[in-house]
């Protein structure tokens, strides 16, 4: 392997360019910090066009975390109640092949499930597309991005006609006016929020408006902070339309020339009046005309969400509503303008374009388009009719399934859906049902290797090379920099091993992720995501390109919808009316709390890799609940007080965090405890599973629930906790 590998940062959509260089050899005066396994030396690539050098704590410590807790070689056991064994790659491949032959032979491709991630590189995706979806005919594969980002996918095809952020990061720069609404990007997406703040801090009259319960380091530096009840999103939103157009600043021209559905819209918004709105957004129409104010006195607006919008039971409606301002004031197909989806994994949206979700096929297309299915089928040579026309199983589809019997065979690839999943006390006990489960996966253990028959070691970052989409449409090579550990394999290889011994070897007959890559940008072309122009080859001698990048013709890849035209049948986007129905479990009496649930600047996801980071671990030590100093008085709660948080459907205990960052009669927990780092932590024991009707997504951003002061008061006042009464 060779010095100064450029690569790209595995943990969120921001996607920055990382160079990583081997550690230094020991030298002779060896102390003892020498002999501990040496560390892969990290910094940014400055000539990365998305992140520019820069990167954040977590991108900075991440070769800290390859050696941790690795999963060596496969492992085998009969049932869940005895331990693994250590078995030999053909041992473990072909028992995977004949169990899931058997269950396919018996029951149908449809009782096989595959769960993936936007950790998977797009390689990987590709062969798990082409295994389940093409030759054994099931859609049953889908993907945490589900969690994610799903109701930003639906929202970008409704509104306008395909999936793909129309924005670039130079918007960031360019733009008189950001609208942060459901994303906490200083801490989420911090590279991306460094990019704005600096342009904010450097241009006084651009305006920053940030939409959150909580007053998150983001809506900090917020020239408005609209402090929303969860759940308002929508009724804010329309009000802002509804002043626009009171006013008339909205672009005629635009909406004649290049929309559909005005009319319809502009008739549902004339009930969302700033004084009907603000009592039931919790702000004051004051505050609704001083966004509505900023947004039509700028001349370039742009709007970043993330999973405040999405992980809602109406996230695709909230995204239309958002896409609906950018189409009323023409703030679409321009610089510094527009409607930008923020991705939550590295890969997300390598996941989208390669069809990594349920209802999606390669190339942004979709299984319920019979010309879609054609394609593939042709493409895949495989019989007519092979593909099936209705959507697989979603994330959550899944464990329903494995709870009535039907799923028979679950792969879970690169996620943890025992922590991350919601109601997990559910979500566990299906898992302990599944009759055979692997869980391929880089790290031992995970919560979710609990419950698994199988684990195949996976080849993680740095070990394999393939590529991954940022949210800026940048495709970035992975270049691996160090073997794999132990016997681990490359995601993509492993599945094409499973599908030689399933007969399929002529499809699978794959020697390199570049083969693999170079198969499926072949089903790109002509497509919104065109990237017949790229290959792993062309990516190491360039480095990273944006898409679309075809192999023919001259394309400015930077912003979509430049010449105002959609990829609608009428080439036109759609207005859509939308009103809210509010959240999928409001708070009553017996559940007066809104839980709302989040990410921490340090830590990403359920901590498989962040958790094994001594410097993160000292960031954010322990699991904690945020609750407004009023609500705090009234359950008699000091800070650092442990509390036990309870819903309809699980309990969990944290230590109070009194602040006024979050509104009243709403509470914070962060999502990245599962049982493994904490002992009964886990946001997600919480939440419920109602989901939006459009994109599936869940609702894990809020549900009701009680909470119950954990220290008993002693008749002199003085406070002795629970553990110390009942040891
Ligand atoms: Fe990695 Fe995201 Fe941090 Fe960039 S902002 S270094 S991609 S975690």
């Amino acid at each position: 392997m060779t010095d100064n590998i450029k690569t790209l940062c595995p943990y969120c959509g921001v996607g920055c360019g990382l160079e990583v260089s081997p550690p230094a050899a020991p030298g002779k005066a060896a102390n003892q910090d020498s002999l501990k396994t040496p560390i892969w030396k990290v910094k940014g690539d400055r000539a990365h066009p998305s992140s520019k050098g820069m990167v954040c704590v977590k991108g900075a410590t991440i070769t800290e975390s390859i050696d941790c807790d690795r999963l060596h070689y496969p492992m085998v056991r009969e049932s869940l109640n005895q331990p693994f064994r250590r078995a030999s790659w053909d041992e473990t491949l072909d028992l995977v092949a004949s169990r899931l032959k058997s269950v396919y032979e018996k029951s149908g491709g449809d009782a096989v499930c595959m769960y993936g991630s936007g950790q998977m590189q797009t390689e990987d995706y590709y062969v798990a597309q082409k295994l389940l979806k093409g030759c054994l005919g099931t859609n049953n594969f889908d993907s945490n991005s589900r969690l994610c980002m799903s109701s930003a996918v639906a929202g970008y095809v409704q509104s306008l006609g395909s999936d793909g952020p129309p924005c670039c990061y130079d918007d960031l720069e360019l733009t008189d006016c950001a609208f942060i609404i459901g994303a906490n990007a200083a801490e989420c997406h911090p590279i991306v929020f460094n990019r704005l703040q600096k342009h904010h801090k450097r241009n006084p009259h651009v305006k920053l408006i940030v939409v959150d319960p909580r007053c998150t380091p983001t809506a900090e530096v917020a020239d408005l902070h609209l402090a929303i009840a969860p759940g308002t999103d929508i009724d804010l939103l329309n009000s802002i339309a509804y002043l626009l157009l009171r006013w008339g600043e909205i672009d005629k021209g635009f909406i004649d020339e290049c929309t559909s559905r005005f009319s319809d819209f502009a008739a549902a918004v004339q009930h969302y009046s700033p004084q009907k709105v603000a009592k039931r957004c919790g702000i004051s129409a004051a505050d609704i005309e001083l966004a509505a104010r900023y947004w039509s006195k700028s001349k370039r607006v742009l709007s970043l969400w993330s999973q405040g919008v999405n992980q809602s039971s109406e996230g695709t409606a909230k995204v239309c509503s958002l896409i609906n301002l950018h189409l009323l004031t023409g703030q679409i197909g321009k610089p510094g303008s527009g409607p930008f989806s923020l991705t939550g994994q590295p890969n997300a949206m390598g996941g989208r374009e390669v069809g990594g979700l349920a209802h999606l096929l390669p190339g942004y297309r979709s299984v319920s388009n019979e010309r879609h299915r054609h394609d593939l089928e042709q493409f895949w040579q495989l019989p007519p009719g092979q593909i099936k026309p209705y959507p697989g199983r979603t994330a959550w589809d899944i464990i329903t399934g494995l709870e009535t019997g039907e799923v028979q065979f679950l792969w879970v690839v690169a996620t943890n859906p025992a922590v991350s999943l919601p109601d997990l006390e559910r979500v566990k006990a299906a898992l302990w049902r599944s009759p055979f489960t692997i869980c391929q996966d880089a790290y031992y253990p995970t919560e979710t290797t609990a419950y698994a028959h199988v684990l195949l070691p996976a080849a993680q970052w740095g070990e394999k090379t393939g590529i991954m989409t940022n949210s800026e449409r940048v495709v970035t090579l992975c270049s691996a920099f160090r073997p794999p550990v132990g016997e681990a394999k490359a995601d993509w290889d492993i599945m094409a091993q499973v599908a030689k011994r399933l007969g399929f070897g002529d499809k699978f007959a794959f020697t390199s992720s570049a083969q693999v890559y170079d198969e499926f940008v072949q089903l790109t072309r002509d497509r919104p995501c065109d990237m017949t122009g790229l290959s792993h080859e062309k990516l190491l001698t360039e480095g990273a390109i944006q898409w679309p990048c075809p192999d023919k013709g001259n394309i400015s890849p930077k912003r979509l919808y430049t010449d105002l035209r959609f990829p609608t049948a009428d080439g036109r986007a759609k207005f859509t009316s939308c009103h809210s129905r509010g959240l999928a479990e409001p708070p009553d009496p017996e559940y007066p709390f809104v839980l709302t649930t989040g990410r921490l600047y340090g830590h990403w996801h359920t901590q498989t890799r962040t958790g094994r980071i001594d410097k993160i671990k000292q960031m954010h030590p322990e699991p904690f609940i945020e609750i407004h100093p009023r609500d705090a008085r009234k359950l008699g709660i000091a800070d650092n007080e442990w509390v036990e948080v309870r819903s309809r459907r699980g309990v969990a205990q944290f230590p109070a965090k009194i602040t006024k960052a979050i509104a009243p009669n709403t509470v914070f927990v962060p999502m990245h405890w599962g049982y493994l780092w904490a002992e009964k932590s886990e946001a997600n024991a919480l939440t419920h599973p109602i989901s939006c009707p459009d994109s599936l997504q869940p609702e894990l951003k809020a549900c009701a629930v009680q909470i119950v002061s954990l220290v008993v008061k002693t008749a002199d006042y003085s406070s002795v906790s629970l553990s110390q009464v009942h040891p």
